[in-house]
């Protein structure tokens, strides 16, 4: 098997470029480094870096089995610094990685979101959700591109009969995110490792639920087998309130960080949960690892990771 991944020396990109390897695969990642970084990448022989970025053009040489499009900035701080970059590579990027699928013969994975979603208006979410997106706020960016992505693969399936999988990734954190990523499990295991303020926006009682990253790939290898073309979310269905976070990250750590409130960024959902029937009945999957085992392990990948930027 060659496995394209695009956004490959990314979060989750580089947690599936490691399975791929495990598994004996060969693997060409492609990344522009716009938030991923070479380091997460391991040097292998069955592994090709190609810095190339993927809404200008995608040129992979050799045969070709899957394409998982998996490029693009994912954080809200994000959506606010990288408005245009996320816009392309949702639309332009995908349209140039379901093509290359199609002139190689390969298959095609969708990393989307339950960004899809929007501020969801039913609860838990389940695929046949249209969702709830204002198309002009700031997360549209990021809320529209992978819309538009979702509908460029399913075109490209029903016209031109390539093979997709779409998932909808709810959450996800784990070693690899980066410290200064601005996302909420980053920033308060950032900020309680230093004892700076933990940041709470809005009063807290937002609500979001928190998938361990290996849960994920796991996820994501199930779907690949399958051949189901329809979307599947991919989530933890055990939801917290974002102080309740809090407060596990400051008595995980043993920080005498304070908690702090500040303004709720504009467009912040309310609730987010997954419906993960689709996803136990078509993959006989579930999460396993519970937050507070994975948030232990993110804690001690950040401690060796912040004593390093010491
Ligand atoms: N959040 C927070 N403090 C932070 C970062 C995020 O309270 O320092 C909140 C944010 O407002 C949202 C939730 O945590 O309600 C999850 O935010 P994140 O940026 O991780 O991703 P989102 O689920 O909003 O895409």
């Amino acid at each position: 098997m060659r496995i394209v991944i695009t956004g490959g020396a990314g979060f989750i990109g580089s947690h599936l470029v490691d399975m791929f390897l495990s598994l004996g695969y060969e693997v060409v990642a492609i990344d522009n480094l716009i938030t991923g970084k070479k380091e997460n990448l391991t040097i292998h022989k069955n592994l090709i870096f190609l810095d190339q970025n993927v809404y200008k053009c995608i040129e992979v040489d050799g045969k070709v089995d899957w394409v998982l499009h998996f490029a693009s900035p994912a954080s809200p701080v994000d959506f606010k610094k990288l408005p245009i970059q996320i816009l392309k590579v949702g639309s332009s990027g995908t349209i140039n990685a379901v093509g290359l699928a199609k002139a190689k013969g390969a298959k095609f994975f969708l990393a989307s979101t339950s960004e899809v979603y929007g501020d969801p208006l039913e609860h838990p979410q389940k695929e046949t959700y249209v969702g709830n997106v204002d198309p002009i706020s700031e997360r549209s960016v990021y809320d529209e591109s992978k819309r538009f992505a979702e509908a460029t693969t399913m075109a490209y399936h029903r016209f031109h009969n390539i093979d997709t999988r779409i998932t909808r990734i709810f959450n996800t954190y784990g070693p690899r995110m980066r410290p200064e990523d601005g996302r909420v499990i980053s920033n308060f295991i950032s900020q309680a490792l230093t004892n700076k303020p933990i940041t709470v926006y809005g009063d807290g009682n937002q609500t979001r639920s928190f998938q361990y990253v290996s849960d994920l790939v796991e996820g994501i290898l199930r779907l690949m087998k399958t051949n189901c073309n329809d979307p599947i979310n991919l989530g933890n269905p055990n939801e917290f309130k974002i102080i309740e976070l809090a407060n596990i990250v400051k008595k995980l750590t043993g920080s005498k960080s304070e908690i702090i409130f500040k303004p709720l960024p504009e467009g912040d959902p309310k609730r987010r949960r997954p419906d993960i029937s689709r996803a136990k009945e078509v993959l006989k999957w579930e999460p396993k690892v519970s937050l507070e085992d994975g948030l232990k392990k993110m804690i001690e990948y950040y401690k060796s990771v912040l004593q390093l930027q010491k």
